[in-house]
């Protein structure tokens, strides 16, 4: 704006200048008559000739040929010439531009032949100089009489105003480009609210001609509801303030736009007058946006579907598997020779093997889905650890390796936790260290432990003298699916699960699991995990058994340490150890006529239980083993044929799944619950596969009295029965 304001002076300099030059001509002119017609004075042309001279224009005559025929020194000087004598009886047309020759003789040509009085014109002189010199010229023509004899000329120097035209020009050009050009749309609203201009890429937006869009109200092509939203940015700005919103826009054919708003306020002499506005479509960005958003509950709905499958196809597996398993067990019990035993032997690590395949990959879906849940209640350390070495002894039976645990001084005894989470990763890391060791031992340490952050935990480390794990697959063991080589499936093969979930599950838990292995020399498997020690519990007493107190026990192994341990443990028990280093030491010691007690029960109870399953291989599996630890049953197919059967006799026991058709478990045991007083009711026990966090404590509220889960094992119901019967 500066740049227009001093080009705008100097052109009213240049004007001014040129009328003088004009009135100078005209005397000049008026003396040349008169000097001519009635001889004045020399002096007067003189006077003349001396003003002309000093005058910083140029100013020059030219007869019909073009040639000079006077011109003042400023001609020389403008020039860059030494004498005037370099231009006198020179063409005009030699001085200038060859670029700008052929227009002005034509100029000139034509105000002769129009006899036009006075033009004016602007050209290039030729000069040596690189920076072209721009002249204006103001040319008449000199009359002699009414004969043309002439052209007398004043030209001034106006480079410098073209210049800054030309420097102007280009800043105009350039902006004019951006706007153009710009991908975004802009607009320029004047002060009376209306589009001052408008971008092409604007107008293409909304599908008119910038033509159309020209002193049109924005609020026109404003989404009706977003109307409020440009009111408020419009207030903002009045306040000098720059806005980002964004709106809706109506386009031309109808169809909506999104589009991001930026409006800067323009400000003419102190008052708001309008703004300037940066758009930016974002139809694309949101269509994107909704269908990531749709893509995304597509990918939940499938995954929940996958989860709610899997869940499914476990359930339906479990239950051949659950006839398998029960079958077997107790098919085991019966007389069979040794190949047979064998057979069975092998269907039952096959089934056992299947069923936790299916956990895992039950549990692998869950931890996909974020869905596992912990189930925090006090759990005594020992207990899990023992259970974890009961499950897999059976396994280190058959081969030449022992398994030991030590609990270090100061270690927690009872802490708050996932009791069965916990023995599952314990059980995966002992399976996996009896697994991997042809022979030697399976440790077991526990140990206190601090979190960074001061969180009290503890410390299992599981090490076996196996084949170690290569340092370039440490990383890989514990994603899923995901084995040392593909040589380990054939071999031993598992699934490459186990690491994976336990891994998931020590986080869950507060803490954290690695691995220290060296090929060939074993691995120990850590992992740490959150610790509270329940407020109730005290510094751990070992229970004392009364039922095993002055019994005698023999302790056989041949490290020293282990009989040690045992031998201590047991005399706390206020049993009564002895110790042997073999197996033929020990069989002399049992010859000699100790007696051993019978655990299978030999009479048939009077304990009336009914059983409600409607699973057919189920009720066979349940049948038998309550049959095998001396039980009669009645069935019931649901929950219905239950309450029908309590209506014709007492039951003293029920053995009740939770999902049943007709009525399943839950409803049936609150309708017991209603029709029958506490003491009269039957023992109910829940039996149900897959069970979650807080179902146990669902089915106790309902008034259920003991839960068991699928498959349903020997020793579980057996235990579940125990409870009702204590004697
Ligand atoms: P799986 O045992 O079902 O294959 P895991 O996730 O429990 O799955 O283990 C993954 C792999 O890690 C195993 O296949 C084995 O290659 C390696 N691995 C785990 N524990 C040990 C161990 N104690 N000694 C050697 N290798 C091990």
């Amino acid at each position: 704006m500066d740049d227009l304001k001093i080009l705008r002076q100097q052109l009213k300099k240049e004007q001014a200048a040129r009328r003088a030059a004009e009135k100078q001509l005209q005397l000049i002119q008026k003396t040349g008559a008169q000097s001519e017609a009635t001889a004045v004075a020399p002096t007067t042309e003189t006077r003349f000739r001396r003003f002309l001279d000093s005058a910083s224009d140029i100013i020059y005559e030219i007869d019909l040929d073009g040639r000079f025929t006077y011109a003042n020194p400023m001609v020389v000087c403008r020039l860059g010439l030494n004498r005037l004598e370099q231009v006198l009886g020179h063409h005009y047309l030699s001085l200038v531009h060859p670029d700008d020759r052929s227009q002005v003789a034509d100029f000139y040509a034509q105000q002769y032949h129009t006899k036009t009085f006075s033009t004016y014109q602007e050209f290039r002189l030729a000069t040596a100089v690189p920076e072209p010199v721009w002249l204006g010229q103001n040319v008449w023509l000199a009359y002699q009489g009414d004969k043309i004899v002439g052209f007398q000329a004043i030209a001034r120097d106006i480079s410098k105003r073209k210049k800054m035209e030309a420097e102007l020009q280009a800043q105009r050009d350039f902006g004019q480009q951006i706007m153009v050009n710009l991908g975004q749309g802009l607009t320029v609203v004047g002060a009376d609210g209306l589009f001052e201009y408008v971008n092409p890429a604007y107008a293409r937006m909304l599908g008119y001609t910038e033509a159309e869009l020209l002193g049109q109200d924005p609020t026109t092509f404003t989404h009706p509801d977003d109307l409020d939203a440009l009111l408020a940015a419009h207030n903002q700005r009045k306040t000098g303030e720059t806005t980002t919103y964004e709106t809706r826009l109506v386009q031309k054919e109808g169809g909506i736009l999104y589009a991001l708003l930026t409006g800067v306020p323009r400000w003419v002499d102190g008052r708001s007058a309008g703004s300037v506005t940066v758009i930016t479509d974002l139809t694309e960005r949101k269509l994107i946006e909704q269908e990531i958003l749709h893509a995304r509950d597509h990918a939940l709905e499938l995954s929940n579907l996958k989860s709610q499958f899997v869940a499914n196809m476990s359930h339906e597996i479990r239950t051949p598997l659950n006839g398998v398993i029960g079958m077997t067990e107790l098919l085991a019990e019966t007389p069979l020779d040794d190949e047979q035993l064998e057979f069975v032997e092998i269907i039952r690590t096959s089934s056992d093997a299947l069923l936790s395949i299916i956990n895992n990959v039950l549990d692998f879906s869950k931890i996909s889905e974020d869905k596992l849940d912990l189930d925090m209640q006090p759990v005594t350390v020992r207990e899990v650890l023992e259970e974890a070495i009961d499950i897999v002894s059976p396994k280190v039976a058959r081969k030449n390796v022992e398994i030991t645990y030590v609990m270090a001084y100061g270690a927690p005894t009872v802490i708050l936790s996932d009791v069965g989470r916990l023995r599952q990763i314990l059980v995966n890391l002992l399976s996996n260290a009896v697994k991997f060791t042809e022979a030697g031992e399976v440790t077991m340490t526990v140990m206190n432990y601090e979190h960074q952050d001061g969180r009290p935990q503890i410390h299992f480390a599981v090490q076996d003298t196996g084949i170690g794990i290569p340092q370039e697959a440490v990383e890989r063991i514990f994603q899923s699916f995901s084995q040392v080589d593909a040589s380990t499936t054939r071999k031993y093969g598992g699934t490459g699960l186990g690491l994976a979930i336990s891994q998931h599950l020590c986080k869950k838990m507060g803490g954290q699991m690695w691995v220290e292995s060296n090929l060939g020399e074993g691995s120990t498997f850590n992992f740490t995990i959150d610790a509270v020690t329940p407020a109730e519990y005290m510094p751990e007493s070992l229970p004392i058994l009364p039922e095993l107190a002055h019994k005698r026990a023999q302790m056989v192994d041949d490290k020293a340490t282990n009989r040690h341990m045992l031998a201590r443990q047991t005399e706390v028990w206020e049993m009564l150890p002895s110790t042997a280093v073999s197996s033929p030491e020990a069989l002399a010691g049992l010859h000699e006529g100790r007696p051993y007690k019978q655990l299978k029960p030999s009479s048939t109870s009077a304990a009336r239980i009914l059983l409600a399953e409607d699973n057919l291989v189920n009720q066979q599996v349940a049948l038998s083993i309550l049959e095998y630890l001396g039980f009669q049953a009645d069935v019931a197919a649901n929950g219905l044929e239950v309450l029908a059967a309590l209506e014709t006799q007492p039951y003293d026991v029920i053995l009740m799944d939770i999902q049943m058709p007709e009525m399943d478990g839950l409803e049936t045991t609150r309708q017991i619950c209603a029709r029958l007083p506490e003491g009269k009711r039957p023992y109910i026990i829940a039996m149900t596969a897959n069970a979650v966090k807080g179902d146990r404590e669902r089915y106790l509220a309902t008034g259920m009295n003991h839960y068991i889960s699928k498959p349903v094992r020997i020793a579980a119901i057996s235990e579940a029965l125990a409870q009702f019967m204590p004697s």
